[in-house]
């Protein structure tokens, strides 16, 4: 791959990460422009597949092969494009325009550079990784962030029911506890908080979800911190854990009898790699992710864009999928050069993807807040956010599931 320094080049659009942000981006741009270049670098195989199927997929006996919608490389001559999978981008030179790539093959040994490619225009669309707490080694437990892994997970749990530990109990942990519940396995699910989605929701919201996700006989522990988690001599796993400082003021918490288990998910939180979008020196916030303008959903650094789970606006992530289509159409039109009316931000439409309870919310829900009931009944609760104004930023609707007459 040679590296072209003169000043109108032909290297096209550049995207880093095939995840649905990638895809998305070539999906719009070809459907304004059928032969611009396009090349697609990603450190896995490129395949297509619908992310949030990832925590329903289990119960439904569906393996990850199952979910692809198409192979990276078959996407990729459908859309006309070049794929560079299973590499990794690991330096942006803003100033050349220019990446270095290796490969992000285990098995290949080759750990230095082995190409430079150049770009007109770059997308940043790398997703954002697990955070994996010191207490949870990320050699002993798995995450549902990735089709690859959580094929591996998938198929260690179609050999027969097993008991998993869910360490974090945010949407994707509150999902996936029931999947595998439905799929029938043993479940317990910790949180530091008293109830899950504690980060989001108000508590008188959340206890309604902690109460339907132990009425369906997920063994919920709220208050808790996982310490450790050790393999043990028969390949089960100790989780020892301990409750949190404002559950023990009393100094008379017994010692917790540690759990035996067979797998350990942690859904802890994500973060975006620093690495990047330091070298690309575009503004960024560890916990948030990249800054974009909005309307044009631009960098700080000339010809860089970013969307997906890597990217914030106004402050806060935006790892939803609803949003995707029209920000990519708005790096479509913008790296084209096209007119665009800019794109309008508005927070997406999130809703719980559970069964025993339908969690619904918009706006930009926070845990902390002027939160005020508007409905309240055995069936329904309504509550909405007040901003410093009155103005309602956010609105919760958490209704009991329909019980469907035998
Ligand atoms: C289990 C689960 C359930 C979800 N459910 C829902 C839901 O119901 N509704 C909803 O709206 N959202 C849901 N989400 C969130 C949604 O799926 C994500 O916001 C979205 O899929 C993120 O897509 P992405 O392309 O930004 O990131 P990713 O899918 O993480 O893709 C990132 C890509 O970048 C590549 N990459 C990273 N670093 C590099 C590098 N240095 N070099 C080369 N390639 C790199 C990776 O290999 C990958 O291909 C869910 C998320 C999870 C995990």
């Amino acid at each position: 791959m040679s590296a072209e320094n003169s000043e109108v080049s032909n290297n096209g659009i550049v995207i880093i990460g095939a995840g649905l942000a990638g895809w998305h981006v070539i999906d719009a741009i070809r459907a304004k422009d059928k032969d611009i270049p396009i090349t697609l670098i990603t450190a896995d195989s490129g395949d297509r597949y619908h992310k949030p199927m990832l925590t329903m997929a289990i119960s439904q006996k569906k393996s990850a092969a199952d979910l692809v919608r198409a192979t990276g490389v078959d996407a990729a001559e459908a859309a006309n494009i070049k794929l560079l999978a299973n590499t990794q981008v690991t330096d942006v030179d803003a100033s050349t325009q220019q990446l270095q790539l290796i490969s992000a093959l285990r098995s290949d040994p080759v750990y230095t550079n082995y190409a430079t490619i150049g770009y007109d225009k770059l997308v940043l669309a790398m997703g954002a990784h697990p955070i994996f707490p010191k207490s949870l080694p990320e050699e002993l437990v798995w995450h549902v962030n990735h089709i690859e892994r959580f094929g591996q997970l998938q198929e260690k749990l179609a050999t027969g029911s097993q008991h998993v530990a869910i360490v974090g109990a945010g949407m994707v942990g509150t999902e996936i506890a029931e999947d595998l519940l439905k799929a029938g396995h043993q479940v317990t699910l910790i949180d530091l908080n008293d109830a899950p989605l504690s980060q989001m929701l108000p508590p008188k919201a959340t206890a309604r979800i902690a109460q339907a996700v132990k009425s369906q006989g997920i063994n919920f522990l709220g208050g808790y911190q996982v310490s450790a988690i050790t393999r043990i001599s028969d390949g089960k796993l100790q989780v020892s854990y301990e409750a949190l400082a404002s559950a023990t003021e009393s100094s008379t918490a017994e010692p917790i009898e540690p759990l035996m288990v067979d797998h350990v998910i942690a859904s802890t939180g994500l973060t975006v790699d620093d690495k990047l979008p330091t070298a690309a020196g575009v503004e960024f916030d560890r916990r948030t992710g990249i800054v974009v303008d909005a309307p044009t959903l631009r960098t700080s650094t000339a010809n860089i864009y970013a969307i997906g789970d890597c990217m914030s606006i106004d402050g806060v992530p935006c790892r939803y999928v609803a949003p995707l289509r029209a920000q990519a159409a708005t790096i479509a039109d913008d790296v084209l050069g096209l007119e665009h009316n800019g794109y309008d931000h508005k927070p997406p439409m999130i809703r719980l993807k559970n069964k025993a309870i339908s969690v619904m919310v918009t706006g930009v829900p926070k845990a902390t807040g002027n939160w005020q009931v508007k409905t309240e009944s055995d069936e329904e609760l309504v509550m909405d956010l007040l901003n410093d104004s009155d103005e309602v930023s956010a609105t919760v609707t958490i209704k009991a599931p329909v019980v469907l007459k035998a």
